[in-house]
């Protein structure tokens, strides 16, 4: 039997991501800074339902593009909501 190595991942961590990347560069009024990214992502993705799932690495990439598919209205949303939210409360001068 072939022997895979299976991971557990939660794919919203991912389509956050990309999507937080998609806004935010398509953005001109906002700090682009790590830090702002990264507050920018992490308050999006508590405000979204996890999608834990096991699979092996070669299966991520097709499992991806079929979640993003399903979730990105609800990510979309999100990450705009975390957007405006770091833009009046900058956690930096
Ligand atoms: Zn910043």
């Amino acid at each position: 039997m072939e022997k895979k190595e299976l991971i557990i991942k939660n794919y919203m961590e991912d389509i956050a991501k990309r999507n937080r990347e998609e806004q935010m560069s398509n953005r001109t009024d906002i700090c682009k800074c790590d830090r702002c990214k990264l507050d920018v992502f992490a308050y999006a993705i508590n405000h979204l339902p996890p999608k834990y799932v096991v699979t092996d690495r070669g299966h991520i990439f097709t499992k991806l593009q079929e979640m993003e598919t399903q979730f990105n209205a609800d990510v979309t949303r999100e990450v705009l909501r975390a957007i405006e939210f770091i833009k009046s409360h900058k956690r930096h001068e």
